[in-house]
């Protein structure tokens, strides 16, 4: 038995996957994330969210296909890769992998020092930067990450605490597509880390337990634990806060004019920089060449 205080409800094993896939099926209806049988990318990173999404999305009857971003951290990148290519084969669905190690020799941690920025920017900016363009070119009308609610309710707290209007308005579970940026959505962002966590262990799925090794110490840990003591004093708060948040509150962000993105001069891809975007910015800081990951998803390779 399960208990889920916010619900005030316990559910046994084959009730709780149930009670999931239908929270999941209520979010994907209410921000009308997906229309029926559709085609879906869905980012996996081996975690148990990312997975779970994959599974749930599957049995909901979606064509949902993967793409994994080897970032080459040493083992932990390693090891979630084979987390998702072993899920891949048991469900026999199809997983695209862009490797970094394998298209430029080298891993996130050399080009982080290359550049002195720290790594989790760097990380994000490639990653960003690869699932929007593996949409893109395998044609996907939308990408789906596995961000869960506790994700999104520290990313919240962590933008109001910082006023970032902008961060805020685009906080959303389903962002529509525009100008070269494919349709994003989060159709886990109602279950928390510990009921997707539940969810793999009674369907069975073997993922990552190891958070990544550099995201340690990272301020969004901080959030989601002052947040989990909030929720135990008043269960179901986080709840309130976010959905009171993306049913609401975003709107107060919306800026009078959308920010135009421009066409990155060198890739092509779009950007609110005036001329390069961040990831050619990155790769060329970092003496890499940019286009040799446009050049992996077209099957093309170059020494
Ligand atoms: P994170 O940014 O690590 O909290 O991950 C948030 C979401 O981004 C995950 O649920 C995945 O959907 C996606 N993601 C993270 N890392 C990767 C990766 N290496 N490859 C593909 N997708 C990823
Ligand atoms: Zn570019």
């Amino acid at each position: 038995m399960l208990e889920l205080r916010r619900h005030k409800a316990a559910f046994c094993k084959d009730h709780l996957l149930e009670h999931l896939q239908n929270q999941v099926r209520k979010t994907i209806k209410e921000f009308k994330m997906l229309q029926s049988g559709e085609r879906v990318l869905i980012a996996v990173s081996g975690g148990k969210d990312s997975l779970a999404l994959w599974d749930i999305l599957l049995d909901l009857g979606f064509l949902a296909e993967g793409l994994y971003i080897d970032l080459g951290i040493f083992n932990y990148s390693q090891t979630s890769r084979e987390k998702c290519e072993n899920f891949a084969r048991y469900k026999g669905a199809k997983l695209y992998v862009a490797s970094l190690p394998e298209m430029y020799d080298i891993g996130l941690e050399t080009i982080g020092r290359g550049v002195s920025r720290p790594f989790c920017s760097v990380c994000g900016i490639i990653k960003r930067y690869t699932m929007n363009l593996g949409a893109m070119k395998k044609d996907f009308p939308v990408l789906a990450t596995g961000h869960n609610m506790d994700d999104e309710v520290s990313a919240l707290l962590g933008n109001l605490l910082q006023w970032k209007p902008g961060y805020l308005y685009r906080q959303a579970p389903h962002l529509p597509p525009r100008q070269g940026l494919v349709r994003k959505i989060k159709p886990l962002c109602r279950l928390t880390e510990r009921e997707t966590a539940a969810y793999c262990f009674i369907k069975g799925i073997d993922y990552i337990l190891e958070e990544c090794p550099k995201a340690r110490g990272a301020t969004s840990i901080t959030y989601k634990e002052v947040l989990n003591r909030l929720e135990k004093e008043s269960p179901g708060i986080k709840d309130q806060f976010y959905l009171g948040f993306v049913r609401k509150g975003r709107y107060y962000f919306k800026e009078e004019e959308e920010i135009k993105l421009n066409k990155c001069s060198f890739c092509g891809q779009p950007t609110g920089a005036p001329e390069n975007c961040s990831f050619c910015g990155l790769m060329d800081k970092a003496g890499l060449d940019p286009l040799k990951i446009t050049e992996a998803f077209d099957g093309k390779k170059r020494g």
